[in-house]
């Protein structure tokens, strides 16, 4: 989401004639565009403003800019001015879209400018990204997020969730199609399923949305991010087994293998109903590729908690997880939780966490040799062209002159060379 919100920085930027630069030195304006969803990421962010002091004392008429979700939280924007004088601008995720006119207005009258909005406006459809994917493109279908989990910052940061209209969506996806450069749309939003609840108006929902991007004309894929497992309905896996154009690789981020965790957490979903879903994905939509995210380390996760997360992994087979060691963030109700787990503990989950995924994810490598696959030609060196499959796995494959970059083709894995899939095409 955050790539997303930079293209339309990216954008905003190019229609005020800024143009990309290879170094920090040579820029005229720089954007930090923030996430504070972990702790590590802000201290990041703090690290490389800070390198900034140096040039912008030689580079007097250097523009700094601070925005994104960092910003957002209680009290940022007064310590980031504190700590940092030298930022000129300073704004947050629901003004973004304002970004070009502060720096207009920066221009003009050279004030420094302090505004962070505390509530979500209207959705604005007049900012034209500028996309730096080559064959992906990003769309946003909907903002913010009413789940309230208790470890996560998004709510507070990102506002209610609002979505965008269905005819708005669909005219910039056919845009994109019609380009000819794009061969996968990712949808975008914290919790996609909810998608279109907010207009109350009994007909729009996620499917309904897929269907209508579904008679698109032309040779594209559908992805989606993020699913929560609570909403993730029946119908939209009876919809993904039905229609062509939809990747059958799905992200359904879990959290832990434990219910007494995911109940601490808020997620609305237990562990036999999770398994139950990844049941009927199995079932139903063939040569289904799932991955998640876990978080460990959540308080009071004891030894026996972790176990079942282990255990969820193995039964699941994803095809990669996406592992986070639990981080405190202020405002969130598991900030206040008894029994934090120590850090050498958590640094221990995650390291067993990553060994045993990595075991599966070769296995899954392995029982893919021989197999037919249908990947998309991203690249290409003098000999080979590197290519994904639907699941975002490289296959390296040897050129002929029948294909090209961004042609979508079927090929049989071969082998597997320094953790590659080599393929041919067929
Ligand atoms: N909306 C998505 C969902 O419900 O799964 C994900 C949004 S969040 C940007 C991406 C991931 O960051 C989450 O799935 C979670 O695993 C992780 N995350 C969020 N808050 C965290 C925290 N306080 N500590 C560690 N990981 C966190
Ligand atoms: Fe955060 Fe939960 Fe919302 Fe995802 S669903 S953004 S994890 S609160």
């Amino acid at each position: 989401m955050n790539i997303h919100d930079s293209e339309k920085i990216a954008g905003m930027l190019k229609s005020l004639n800024y143009e990309e630069t290879e170094t920090k030195e040579e820029a005229d304006i720089i954007v930090f565009n923030t996430c504070c969803i972990r702790e590590s990421a802000e201290q990041k962010i703090m690290a490389k403003i800070g390198d900034i002091k140096a040039l912008k004392k030689i580079k007097k008429d250097l523009i700094v800019v601070v925005c994104g979700c960092m910003t957002q939280q209680k009290n940022m924007k007064e310590n980031l001015k504190k700590k940092f004088p030298f930022i000129n601008i300073i704004i947050g995720t629901h003004n973004i879209e304002e970004l070009r006119n502060y720096i207009l207005s920066l221009s003009a009258k050279k004030k420094t400018i302090l505004d962070v909005w505390d509530k979500e406006k209207e959705i604005r459809e007049d900012i034209k990204p500028y996309r730096t994917s080559k064959f992906n493109a990003w769309v946003n279908i909907m903002y913010g997020c009413n789940n309230f989990c208790t470890y996560c910052i998004v709510p507070y940061v990102r506002g209610r969730e609002r979505s965008r209209q269905v005819c708005d969506i669909v005219e910039e996806v056919k845009t994109l199609v019609e380009s000819g450069n794009y061969k996968t749309i990712t949808l975008l939003g914290q919790n996609v399923n909810s998608y279109g609840l907010d207009f109350h108006d009994g007909k729009t929902n996620f499917v309904y949305l897929l269907n209508e991007l579904c008679k698109i004309k032309g040779d594209f894929k559908i992805k989606f991010m993020t699913s929560h497992p609570k909403d993730f309905s029946p119908e939209l896996i009876d919809f993904i087994a039905s229609n062509d154009k939809m990747s059958k690789s799905i992200h359904l981020p879990v959290q832990s293998g434990s219910n007494e965790i995911l109940k601490r957490m808020n997620r609305r979903y237990t562990v036999e109903k999770y398994k139950s879903l990844v049941d009927q994905i199995y079932k139903k939509i063939p040569g289904a590729t799932l991955t998640t995210d876990m978080i460990v380390g959540f308080p009071g996760e004891s030894d026996d908690d972790f176990k079942k997360t282990c255990d969820l992994i193995e039964y699941c087979k994803y095809i990669g997880v996406f592992g986070f060691v639990y981080s405190k963030r202020k405002g969130t109700p598991a900030e206040k939780f008894e029994n934090q787990v120590p850090i050498n503990v958590k640094r221990e989950r995650i390291t067993k966490l990553f060994e045993i995924q990595h075991r599966i994810s070769n296995e899954i490598l392995q029982s893919m040799i021989n197999k037919k696959v249908e990947v998309l030609i991203e690249d290409e060196s003098e000999l080979y062209f590197i290519a994904k499959t639907d699941s975002g796995k490289t296959v390296r494959i040897n050129k002929d002159k029948d294909h090209k970059l961004g042609d979508i083709c079927s090929v049989v894995i071969k082998k597997i060379l320094s953790k590659q899939l080599v393929g041919e095409i067929v």
